[in-house]
């Protein structure tokens, strides 16, 4: 467990601005580096109740976007129910898709109904090279993403011309930070269109969290304490104002409420209670001005030019 205590600097919540929902740990998946441990023996999935209430929390704090994570998060049961009630309520959907899931047995479909309501879709893609993708990601998924971005494209997304947004992740293979996103943008864009004849718009590059499977890993390999000091020792003070934890809102499958996802993997609740989604829909004030609970896993997000669920903080 990592601690809470740490010489992170405080920092206070602004507007809420986007609601970060993990519906469920299921995933057609097992990534080395998975934060939430995620793999087809998950059986976590959010309640159709608390599902019920993601539109009234949007509603009533007047948020305009919902980012759906998992697991993958297509493979809840109400998933399709929740993009189109929420698209109705003019709220921008994100789904963080891993890309095979639009070639599962069937799923086939499901690529038609996320350009039917507009979802921006965010995809990892760790590397344009087969054998890195496959070394992190499990054998073949590298030519089932592409085979995933080849249908996207044919729907519209990641092209220029298109209201479709199709970003890609990028996250460093082991302990290091992420390479400039600009310069990695290009690269990708570069060898995906050339080889593969594959459009994106955006690159987003993340940096790994030294938690759950990423963390387990690196103690094996004695490498956890250097990775800790390497993101310390890389602070950098001008990505505190635009950490995501400011503006965002994280909702694990059971309806509780954190900071950001990365405190949600390690159990650390908001204002250091548990408060779910009813206790928010209930409430009389929103959260602006309260403090953030950090920790010292939080340099993962200010470590060199930063990193959130939407990449870098600074070019
Ligand atoms: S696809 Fe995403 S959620 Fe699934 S195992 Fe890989 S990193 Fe985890
Ligand atoms: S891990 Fe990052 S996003 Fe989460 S509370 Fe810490 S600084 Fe904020």
């Amino acid at each position: 467990m990592i601690s809470t205590n740490s010489n992170f600097p405080t920092i206070y919540r602004k507007r809420i601005d986007l609601l970060q929902v993990n519906l469920g740990y299921k995933c057609n998946q097992v990534c080395k580096h998975c934060h939430v441990d995620a793999g087809p023996h998950r059986y976590e999935m959010m309640s159709p109740d608390n599902i019920s209430k993601i539109p009234l929390l949007l509603t009533k704090y007047n948020i305009n976007t919902l980012d759906l994570t998992g697991g993958a998060p297509e493979l809840h049961p109400y998933f399709r129910t929740l993009v189109s009630t929420c698209s109705e309520l003019d709220v921008q959907v994100i789904d963080r898709c891993n890309l095979t899931i639009l070639t599962e047995e069937g799923y086939q479909d499901l690529a038609k109904f996320l350009a039917k309501y507009k979802v921006n879709i965010i995809a990892s893609l760790p590397c344009y090279e087969k054998e890195n993708v496959d070394k992190q990601r499990g054998n073949g998924v590298f030519e089932r993403s592409i085979e995933g971005l080849r249908i996207l494209n044919r729907l519209g997304y990641g092209k220029i011309e298109s209201d479709l947004e199709l970003d890609l992740v990028y996250n460093p293979q082991g302990p290091t930070l992420p390479p400039p996103q600009s310069q990695l943008e290009q690269d990708y864009k570069y060898h995906l269109s050339n080889k593969y004849g594959v459009f994106f718009n955006k690159l987003l590059t993340i940096t790994n969290m030294p938690i759950k499977r990423f963390a387990d890993q690196l103690r094996q390999k004695g490498q956890l304490e250097n990775y800790i000091n390497l993101l310390h020792g890389a602070h950098n003070e001008s990505n505190i104002s635009n950490l995501m934890c400011r503006n965002q809102l994280s909702v694990d499958w059971q309806g509780k409420l954190y900071d950001c996802d990365f405190n949600q993997q390690l159990g650390i609740p908001l204002l250091g209670s548990v408060l779910t989604i009813d206790n928010l829909i209930d409430a009389q004030y929103g959260l602006d001005g309260l403090k953030i609970n950090v920790g010292c896993h939080c340099f993962g997000c200010t470590a060199g030019s930063g990193s959130s669920c939407g990449g870098a903080l600074t070019s």
